[in-house]
């Protein structure tokens, strides 16, 4: 079977009138046989080989050099008898490069070809990619005949038919059809010889390199064609051209291809002389070899194309057309709040797409660097949005406009941020390293015998550890080709450790302004601390416009997240997840609703209620909760409460760096979730005080714990509910005061109670009113046993530095004992008369004495101990001169010997309580860096 691989004709047939249809077959079938042509023979390009030199019009600029002087003297005579077939490069031409979902469909190819007519420039060159999806449905393709999968003669047809249609949409109408027919019959000759080679590489089970990019390129030729269609038909004479006749490019071992500019611009000159245009439509991507051997540029490659035309064309400028405004300052899929960059240098550009930011492939600001041709990144679905220039400075000069003021210093320090997943740290370690020259080398020749790619290297000035990171799937080939070459060292001990540690992704912080700044990489390390995220391996380039820093995989998008907010953007985002919408939960709900766009506009916070979840529904939102209907979202679309769902999706949200859970239960099993949360890097806060006054083990377990992983545990208002009474004691313990007691009302109902046990109603009837009114538990015997206050005293006598268990404090109840055991409050109510008398005959003692009763929990620091007692103090003491309900809290210290440091106000109520815990949220919010 002969097979005609190469047998397309390219027909180039510009519509002005005087130019004749001219054309061109640009490969030809040589092989003859099976086995030859599976081996695709070099380019045979038919091009006459006129060895007519012409001279270039000489556009220098600044900073030219090198290759103009190609394109120049030699080839003077012949060019002025064949003027019009000489390329006028220079800054006529304007080279735009369309990407896979500029061309996604019909309609879109259209909208290209506007875009191309409607450029004022008088020369345009348009580089395109292949349809979206086509380039890795032609890899499937080859991926499907390799492994002698049949499916895919399938999957070819799909290609065909994806082709097939777009033409006839797009090129139905035309009045001759010429363009359509023409296509639909490259098309089918093209897929035929796909058939055939792919049939080679299924019997073969196989592909070289040069089959699979033969076959990978078709897109291109495919989407370059159909566009050309599509411009001539908006009546814009054009050509287009195959790239493999023109890009001469030298494959090397990396995954990356050098173009050869010597002789891509002799071809180009020789190209043009046969095709000479004002608009020429080019393949990205594909290229030749210097042999004529079909190759790419590798991946996402037409970017790159597309600045290499600009440099050979000499053009004015490159714009990338893809589907983004611009170059975001990260990844505008997982950051959402990232912003448009006006500008970009060349440096930062590379170093972005280098890092992960696939806007732009890595190569492309090379080729246009040499002569300062900016870039403009430009969405194709929003033509009106300016782009992003990239260009020799990103600094204000060559902004139209200056960037947006920060809102503090350090935020345009950097640029950008990327990142790049699926990376693998490898560390070699040993003493034997130490002041010996050349093991770094050897390392890394190691991990280049093996063609990995180091993406990034970072080595301890000890010497005693160079790590680095390769991609995930070249690591255990790394680690193999590591262990042979340093098995001796290993053996005897000089090298200890080849470690592969797999999972790690790599973020990236870019900016030319950051060099020689100090304080850009504390800012990004204390921004990663505060989202509990480990920093894995850190290099910075001496270039200073690059930290890079290494991190689970896991921890990837919550580290991109955390360090975007911190320099970009104002807001402190913070998820947040309610357990127990109970009277405290449901209050602080409602002011969180109240509040939460304040706190965006005016305080940059930006909490979002991620879930919440009470003992038995919770209801869960991606985005945050409409904090307006949550009563209703919970009921009628709650689920059946689950703490694991529920915490894994407050936490792994992707898309908020920090979390914090707010547990307004009073339960000892929520609380007994604390620990497993601040592991998970989760902050906690809580009027609960169940985890404090616990066993004190687990008290000091979830202490260092929470010092340890960076994470924030408030809880102000377990004691006094919104009174600063926790925040009063650190403050006093921290500027060295030394504490001696604290004494204090601290129970509101029971101050409630004293404050109306003045003789003129019995103790009975003043505890059936507070119930009444809502003062008390619903059985006022969890008030009147002291329990509550015993918690409290604990919790404060812990946080003052005393090792004490709840059973070591004596608590005075004022149930009487025989009511301990009633089943139900009212069952309580009823009998409590009966001892009334007692409790009048000590009211009756105090007031004779000029006393008052106050039930007060004191911690005696000096003692070691702490109580629950009822006193009497006389009636001109601060304790005396309560009112309603409130707390009152006395700190005898050091510095406030003669008169205790007092903090007074209501202390018990959902409104105040609620409150205190809301400002344990500001204050975690202002410790994870929103502005102060
Ligand atoms: P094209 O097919 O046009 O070449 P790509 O998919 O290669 O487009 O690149 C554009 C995509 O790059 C955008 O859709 C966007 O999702 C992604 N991207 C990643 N990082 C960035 C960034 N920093 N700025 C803009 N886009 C980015
Ligand atoms: N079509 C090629 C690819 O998808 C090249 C490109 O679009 O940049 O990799
Ligand atoms: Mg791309």
């Amino acid at each position: 079977m002969a097979l005609c691989f190469f047998s397309q004709a390219v027909v180039c047939r510009p519509l002005l009138s005087s130019s004749p249809a001219v054309k061109v077959v640009v490969f030809k079938a040589k092989a003859k046989t099976a086995a030859a042509a599976v081996a695709p023979p070099p380019h045979q390009l038919q091009v006459s080989r006129s060895s007519s030199g012409h001279r270039q019009k000489k556009q220098t600029r600044i900073g030219a050099s090198g290759f103009i002087s190609l394109y120049s003297s030699r080839r003077l005579s012949l060019a002025a008898a064949n003027k019009e077939q000489i390329l006028p490069r220079g800054e006529t031409w304007s080279v735009h490069k369309f990407g896979g979902t500029c061309v996604g469909n019909w309609e879109r190819i259209q909208n290209v070809a506007k875009i191309i007519v409607e450029d004022p420039s008088p020369h345009k060159v348009a580089v395109v990619s292949a349809m979206s999806k086509v380039t890795d449905m032609m890899y499937d393709l080859l991926n499907k005949a390799q492994s002698r999968d049949d499916s895919y003669v399938a999957a070819l047809e799909m290609i065909r038919q994806k082709h097939h249609e777009t033409a006839i949409a797009l090129l139905d109408d035309d009045d001759d059809h010429h363009d359509l027919s023409n296509f639909l019959s490259v098309l089918e000759s093209d897929i035929q010889n796909l058939q055939a080679m792919l049939r080679a590489i299924y019997i073969a089970g196989h592909a070289t390199e040069t089959f699979e990019d033969w076959v990978a390129g078709h897109g291109e030729l495919w989407s370059a064609q159909m566009l050309a269609s599509a411009v001539r038909k908006r009546g814009l004479p054009c050509v287009w051209m195959d790239a493999r006749e023109v890009l001469v490019v030298h494959p090397t071992n990396k995954q990356q291809v050098d173009p050869d500019y010597q002789a891509s611009g002799e071809r180009l000159d020789k190209w043009y002389e046969k095709h000479p245009s004002d608009t020429i439509i080019v393949t990205g991507f594909i290229a030749s070899t210097p042999e004529n051997i079909p190759t790419t540029l590798k991946r996402d490659g037409s970017d790159f194309s597309a600045a290499i035309m600009g440099a050979l064309f000499l053009a004015k400028k490159v714009t990338i057309w893809t589907d983004v405004d611009g170059v975001y300052s990260a990844d505008p899929r997982k950051v959402s709040e990232a912003v448009v960059l006006k500008t970009l240098s060349y440096q930062e550009a590379w170093e972005m797409s280098y890092f992960g930011a696939n806007v732009l492939h890595p190569r492309t600001t090379m080729p246009v660097m040499r002569y300062n041709i900016p870039i403009t990144i430009r969405n194709v679905f929003n033509v009106g949005a300016p782009g992003t220039v990239i260009g020799r400075s990103s600094l204000p000069d060559l902004a139209e406009e200056a960037e947006p003021v920060p809102y503090n210093s350090t935020d345009s320090l950097v640029k950008g941020f990327a990142t790049i997943d699926n990376i693998a740290l490898v560390n070699v370690e040993g003493t034997g390293m130490v002041g010996v020259p050349g093991t770094a080398s050897e390392i890394f020749e190691a991990v280049k015998g093996v063609g990995a790619n180091v993406v990034m290297i970072s080595q301890a000035s000890s010497e005693h550890s160079v790590c680095f990171a390769v991609p995930e799937k070249e690591a255990d080939t790394v680690y193999r080709s590591l262990m042979s070459k340093f098995r001796k060292e290993l053996e005897a001990g000089r090298l200890s450790n080849v470690e592969v540690v797999k999972n790690c992704s790599i973020l990236a912080a870019v900016g030319q302004r950051m060099a020689s700044t100090p304080g850009v990489s504390a800012t990004l390390f204390t921004a990663l601390a505060k989202a509990n995220i480990n920093v894995r391996a850190i290099a910075q380039g001496c270039s200073e416009y690059n930290i890079t820093v290494v991190v689970r995989q896991e921890d990837s998008i919550r580290a991109l997240k955390a360090v975007h907010s911190r320099f970009y953007l104002s807001k402190t985002p913070l998820a947040v997840g309610l357990v127990g919408p109970g009277l405290i939960g449901k209050t602080l709900l409602d002011q969180l609703k109240d509040q939460v766009a304040t706190l965006k506009n005016e305080f940059n916070i930006d909490l979002r209620v991620m879930g919440i979840m009470d003992s038995k529904t919770m209801c869960l939102d991606q985005l945050g909760l409409d904090l307006s209907k949550w009563r209703k979202l919970l009921a009628e679309k709650g689920e059946a409460a689950d703490s694991a769902k529920f915490t894994a999706h407050v936490k792994d949200n992707h898309f908020i760096p920090n979390t914090v859970i707010i547990d307004c239960t009073a339960s000892a099993k929520v609380a007994d979730n604390y620990f497993q949360w601040l592991s998970k890097g989760i902050h906690i806060i809580t009027p609960n005080k169940r985890a404090n006054s616990g066993p004190f083990g687990e008290y000091v377990r979830l202490r260092a714990l929470q010092r340890r992983s960076y994470t924030h545990y408030f809880y102000e208002a377990t004691v006094g509910a919104g009174l600063p009474i926790i925040s009063t004691l650190r403050g006093l313990l921290e500027t060295g005061d030394r504490i001696q007691k604290i004494e204090g009302i601290f129970s509101g109902t029971l101050s409630y109670i004293f404050n109306n046990f003045d003789g003129s109603k019995s103790f009975s009837q003043i505890v059936t009113e507070a119930k009444a009114a809502g003062f008390t538990e619903p059985d006022p015997r969890d008030d009147l046993s002291g329990m509550d206050v015993a918690r409290k005293v604990i919790i404060l006598a812990r946080e003052a530095g005393l090792h004490l268990e709840l059973d070591e404090i004596p608590i005075q109840s004022l149930v009487p004992k025989p009511l301990r055991e009633l089943t139900t409050a009212e069952e309580f109510l009823d009998k409590l008369p009966e001892y009334d008398q007692e409790m009048e005959a000590q009211q009756a003692d105090a007031d004779a004495a000029g006393q008052v009763l106050c039930y007060v929990g004191v911690v005696d620091v000096l003692a070691n101990e702490g109580r629950v007692e009822l006193q009497r103090y006389p009636k001109s003491h601060a304790f005396a001169q309560l009112s309603g309900s409130d707390n009152i809290i006395g700190f005898t210290t050091r510095r406030y010997l003669k008169q205790p440091l007092i903090v007074r106000g209501p202390g018990a109520g959902a409104e105040v309580t609620a409150a205190g815990v809301f400002s344990d949220l500001l204050r975690l919010a202002s410790y994870l860096g929103a502005p102060s």
